[in-house]
């Protein structure tokens, strides 16, 4: 049965007093939305005595566009991301991923700090206590045995977010606030390690809090676009999350990023794209770019969809994505 445990709820109402409670309560988390915490509460997945809760932190909140780029409160709903009109100016593929997270309501209830900070998942992992138990239970939680790589070596559960690859193309910076007080800004691209465990699966403390996202101002000619593929348009996370940032003059590419999401707990950046500089974006350069994208990209069978479908759906998401570059 989902029972969900018991657990008090704290409401500071600035960044440093949400800090300061985290880092002082024991068996304590941060809730923004609630919309990935609450089902894996429910799970079992993580058992707080203490919710920190961001709701009313207001500095968390709002979204700032200038000549510097674009800086996203951690706090700002999905729904605000999606729907700001000089965001989606500047950074269509922003907008078209946060769109594109879960269904409306989730977009209205979570927020692009929780996006970024998501547990990982996995088909043996995001299941009942229950379910669980019955398999002996997996590396990432309890157990001593990964039933996805069928060894104990680590674990692989899928970063499933998709505002992530999309930051990451688009070279984003996090904001955080760390326990002893110090205001940083780190690399969205170092943010992410190989392994999904939940205390091991990005670099920064537990209790660090997520400021802010900061976009730089894209280069000139700039373009953007998230292609994802998933079982239910109407809610279902991503199988496969396809980013793709480039900037062209004069109809030549003068810049090219891609990032591969929902495979592996670290987005996957395709390398070799310097060579598609100084060419134009035809139909030949396309199929050669999405042959690429085919050959670095290694599914692993932790969520929905085989692993050769998802492997060759990277080949036929990354030639539509790149064709809406060209046309837009
Ligand atoms: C049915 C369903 C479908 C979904 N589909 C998708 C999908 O398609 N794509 C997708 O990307 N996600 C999906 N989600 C997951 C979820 O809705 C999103 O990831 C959402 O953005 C989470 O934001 P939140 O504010 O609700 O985070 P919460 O659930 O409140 O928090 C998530 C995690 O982030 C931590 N956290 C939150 N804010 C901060 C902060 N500022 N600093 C540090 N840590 C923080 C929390 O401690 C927690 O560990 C789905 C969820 C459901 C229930
Ligand atoms: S990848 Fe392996 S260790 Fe990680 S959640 Fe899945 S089964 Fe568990």
């Amino acid at each position: 049965m989902l029972r969900m445990p018991e657990f008090q709820v704290h409401l500071p109402l600035t960044a440093r007093q949400a800090v300061n409670l985290r880092s002082t309560l024991p068996e304590s988390m941060y809730i923004a939305g609630g919309t990935d915490l609450l089902p894996n509460l429910k799970h079992h997945l993580h058992a707080p005595q203490h919710l920190v809760s961001l709701s009313k932190v207001v500095e968390l909140k709002g979204i700032i566009v200038d000549d510097s780029g674009v800086r996203i409160g951690a706090g700002t709903s999905l729904h605000d991301v999606a729907n700001h009109t000089e965001l989606a100016a500047m950074v269509p593929g922003l907008a078209q991923a946060a769109g594109l997270v879960a269904g409306p309501q989730h977009r209205r209830m979570g927020t692009l700090g929780g996006n970024v900070m998501q547990d990982t998942r996995c088909l043996f992992y995001n299941q009942s206590l229950e379910w669980r138990t019955s398999l002996g239970k997996c590396l990432k939680k309890d157990g001593d045995w990964c039933h996805v790589l069928g060894s104990a070596k680590a674990c692989v559960a899928a970063q499933s977010s998709d505002t992530v690859p999309m930051l990451m193309a688009l070279d984003a910076r996090v904001e955080v606030l760390r326990p002893s007080g110090d205001l940083e800004q780190i690399a969205l691209r170092g943010l992410f390690t190989k392994d999904g465990r939940f205390d091991q699966m990005h670099t920064l403390e537990n209790s660090a809090l997520v400021i802010a996202i900061v976009v730089p101002k894209p280069a000139d000619g700039h373009r953007s676009v998230y292609r994802k593929v998933r079982t239910r348009d109407s809610v279902d996370y991503p199988q496969l999350g396809i980013a793709i940032s480039a900037s062209l003059k004069n109809g030549q590419l003068t810049a090219l990023e891609v990032v591969v999401g929902a495979m592996l707990p670290q987005p996957k950046r395709l390398t070799k794209l310097d060579s598609a500089l100084g060419r134009v974006l035809d139909e030949a350069h396309i199929s050669e770019l999405a042959e690429r994208a085919f050959k670095q990209v290694r599914p692993q069978p932790n969520i929905h969809g085989s692993v050769a479908w998802r492997r060759e759906m990277a080949r036929v998401e990354t030639a539509r994505g790149l064709r809406q570059i060209a046309d837009a």
